[in-house]
C-alpha cells in the first residue's frame, strides 16, 4: 500500500522543500521506491533533485488538467528509486482556472490513484499557501508532515493551518493523519531554538519527531547543485539527521501496521 505524505506550512522557507528533496531522496536509498510530486509553482523541489525545469515538456499541472496521463509525467532522477513529477511556473494557473470544477479539492487524489500502488511512498512539496493545491495535496494524502523552523514566529499561523486540516478531515479526507511536526534549522546555541522546540513539544507532546534537522550549511548549498543531500555530501550532519528522520517514519510505519 502506497503511503502518502504531504510535507506542508503556509509559511515560507520553513523547508518545505529541503525536507520533501531530502526525506525522499532516503527513503528511496532505503529501497523503498519513492515518487516525489513538486506540488509548488516555484518548482524548487524539481531542480532540487536535478531535474531542469526548461528541459520538461509536460509537468504535474499538465496532469492535473487531465492533457497528460500521471504515467508520463515521471521522471528519473539519479537515485535509482527516487522518481519525480516536476512542477513549473504554469501552476500558478491551477486554482483560478479549476474555480468552477466540482470535486476540485480532489483532481490531485485522482491522479495519483492511477498509479495503482506502483510506488511505496510519495511526497507531495507544498506551496507557501492554503491554496487549492495545498487542499489538493491534504486531499490526497494519508499523512501531513509539518516542518516548523526554530525562529520567532514558528508557532504563528500554525492555528489557521491545524484549521485547514481539521475541515479537511471533516469533508475531504477523514483518514488523514499528522506524520509528525519537524523542527528545522535548529541551532542548539541559542535560546530561541530551544524555546521553540519546547513551545512545540507542549503543544504538539509525541506529535513532534525525535529527530532535529540542524542549520546546516551543506544542506543550504546542496539544491543550488541539483542534489539531494546524501549525494551532495553523505556524511554531514544534513544527510545524517534526514536519514535519521527517514528511519523513524520507517520505524512507525511497521508499528502501525
Ligand atoms: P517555500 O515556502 O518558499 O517553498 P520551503 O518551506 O520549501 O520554502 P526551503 O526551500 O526548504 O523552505 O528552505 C528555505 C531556505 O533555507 C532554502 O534556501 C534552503 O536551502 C535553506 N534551508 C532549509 N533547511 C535548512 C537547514 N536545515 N540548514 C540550512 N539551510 C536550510
Ligand atoms: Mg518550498
Amino acid at each position: 500500500m502506497t503511503q502518502t505524505i504531504c510535507i506542508a506550512n503556509q509559511k515560507g522557507g520553513v523547508g518545505k522543500t529541503t525536507t520533501a528533496v531530502n526525506l525522499s531522496a532516503a527513503l528511496a536509498i532505503s529501497g523503498k521506491r519513492t515518487l516525489l510530486v513538486d506540488c509548488d509553482p516555484q518548482a524548487n523541489a524539481t531542480t532540487g533533485v536535478g531535474l531542469d525545469k526548461n528541459a520538461v515538456d509536460r509537468t504535474l499541472y499538465h496532469g492535473l488538467i487531465g492533457e497528460v496521463l500521471v504515467r508520463d509525467l515521471i521522471q528519473d532522477t539519479e537515485i535509482d528509486h527516487l522518481k519525480a513529477i516536476p512542477s513549473r511556473v504554469e501552476l500558478i494557473g491551477f486554482d483560478v482556472e479549476m474555480m468552477e470544477r466540482p470535486d476540485r479539492e480532489k483532481i490531485l487524489k485522482r491522479l495519483l490513484s492511477d498509479l495503482n500502488d506502483a510506488f511505496d511512498y510519495i511526497l507531495l512539496d507544498c506551496p507557501p499557501s492554503l491554496s487549492l493545491l495545498t487542499v489538493n495535496a491534504m486531499t490526497a494524502a494519508d499523512s501531513l508532515l509539518i516542518p516548523l523552523q526554530c525562529e520567532f514566529y514558528a508557532l504563528e499561523g500554525l492555528g489557521q493551518l491545524v484549521g485547514t486540516m481539521q475541515r479537511i478531515r471533516k469533508g475531504l479526507n477523514p483518514d488523514l493523519k499528522i506524520e509528525g511536526i519537524l523542527l528545522t534549522m535548529f541551532d542548539g546555541r541559542t535560546n530561541l531554538s530551544q524555546q521553540v522546540a519546547e513551545d512545540a513539544r507542549n503543544y504538539f507532546k509525541n506529535q513532534v519527531f525525535g529527530t532535529i534537522i540542524p542549520r546546516n550549511v551543506r544542506l543550504g548549498e546542496s539544491p543550488s547543485f541539483g542534489k539531494p543531500i546524501m549525494i551532495y555530501d553523505p556524511h554531514s550532519v544534513g544527510a545524517r539527521t534526514y536519514e535519521a528522520l527517514c528511519r523513524e517514519i520507517l520505524a512507525r510505519g511497521k508499528a502501525t501496521q
